[in-house]
């Protein structure tokens, strides 16, 4: 199912939309969830019953959220999405309880991430990854080795859980174990894993998650950090005091209840058998275009493809004019195209990075979508490679 279509031409033609680690559409589950929750006031921090209806709302939500990756009711703190979750769960713990001393990020972080470090006034070091995507263990097991936390201070490990370009998994336990045994913590970002890889809290060993809503068909503008018990965060901003004191601002009890609906219908079965529609797509490219980040494990949804002489820019356009929606890399606020980072930080040579195209898949992609994809790459990459020639 498509939610909208397009016409080229004057041929009306479904749109085929393959971006959803940009940001996927919302699911109708959702949106019904959200209309009925916009259908009075909510602020669930009022004593009324209009306000008590809404601390249901909340709470009903903040369980099916913390049921869903196993982790304790109380340590979901509701946000505005992963961008705020990050910079919550980077400053909250070098201003709040454990007063972190260095905080350690892996290469190819989502650029909140860095930013949030950045602005903590602590030093920041980068952890790099391997060729094939995943953060190297053996130079952070070296490098924490050295690193005394009973003189130095505590540090923070900022580490995704799954890349948004790749969709390479990191080997989030092992490294959350290195960084516990050498007296730190640990932040996952798992914006882009939520629901497309079982996350157990409970089982992971990190102090932190942050999620979004929006990447697997919640709504935008909605996420959270979930915090183990006891790690004793500081809000980055002051106010209401809502979240039990983490996060302050008069909850959006509407995007909440949509966080909540995904939370009860998506599904890892659903995104697993998107992989056939990936590998289907990976297997019909001509020799010489390489998919990155096979050799680890990866998302189901993502494909992340470079083709010499066929630059990203060219493939974008050519794409949306066939009625296919792409990314070069991640997305970028600009609307420019912009080389791949990730990339760079796996070793692969700039030009390239340049040709990359990130193809992702969601809930509502169709079973054809790798036909559909072959048919409009192909003919577009033949046409730009013979000319070329
Ligand atoms: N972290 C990762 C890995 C992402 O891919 C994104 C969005 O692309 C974010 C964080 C930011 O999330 P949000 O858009 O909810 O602020």
């Amino acid at each position: 199912m498509t939610l909208y279509s397009s016409s080229h031409g004057g041929e009306r033609r479904e749109r085929l939309y393959l971006d959803h680690n940009a940001t996927s559409p919302l699911r109708p589950a959702c949106c019904d969830a959200m209309l009925e929750a916009m259908e009075a006031p909510r602020n669930p921090s009022s004593v009324h019953a209009e306000g008590r209806a809404a601390k249901q709302m909340l709470e009903r939500a903040r369980k099916t959220v913390a049921d869903s990756i196993s982790a304790p009711v109380q340590s979901v703190v509701f946000t505005s999405g992963g961008t705020e979750s990050d910079h919550l769960g980077v400053l909250g713990v070098v201003r709040g309880g454990p007063k972190v001393r260095r905080i350690f990020v892996t290469a190819t972080e989502h650029p909140a991430v860095p930013a949030a470090a950045a602005k903590a006034g602590v030093p920041v070091e980068t952890v790099p990854v391997l060729t094939d995507g995943t953060l190297d263990l053996a130079w952070l097991e070296e490098r924490l080795a050295r690193y005394d936390a009973q003189t130095e201070g505590p540090f923070l490990l900022c580490a995704m859980l799954a890349n948004n370009e790749t969709g390479v998994i990191h080997p989030i336990a092992e490294a959350a174990r290195i960084v516990r045994r050498a007296g730190g913590y640990t932040l996952v970002d798992a914006v882009q894993a939520l629901y497309k890889v079982e996350i157990d809290f409970s089982t992971l060993g990190a102090d932190m998650l942050a999620l979004s809503a929006h990447k697997a068909g919640g709504p935008v503008g909605v996420g959270a950090l979930v915090v183990t018990p006891g790690l004793g965060i500081e809000p980055t901003q002051g106010g209401g005091g809502q979240e039990e004191n983490r996060r302050a601002g008069t909850h959006n009890i509407p995007a909440i209840a949509g966080f909540g609906k995904l939370a009860e219908v998506a599904s890892v079965a659903e995104y697993q058998q998107l992989a056939v529609i990936r590998d289907r797509i990976e297997a019909g490219l001509p020799s010489g275009v390489r998919a990155h980040g096979t050799e680890a494990p990866r998302l189901p949804n993502t494909s992340l493809i470079t083709a010499l002489g066929f630059s990203s820019q060219t493939a974008l356009m050519s794409l949306d004019l066939g009625g296919i929606a792409v990314s070069a890399g991640s997305a970028c606020s600009s609307g420019k195209v912009k080389k791949s980072s990730v990339l760079g930080a796996m070793g692969v040579p700039e030009e390239e990075t340049q040709t990359a195209l990130r193809i992702s898949l969601g809930w509502n992609t169709p079973e054809d979508a790798a036909e559909r994809f072959l048919s409009v790459w192909t003919g577009e990459y033949e046409r730009i490679i013979s000319r070329a020639a």
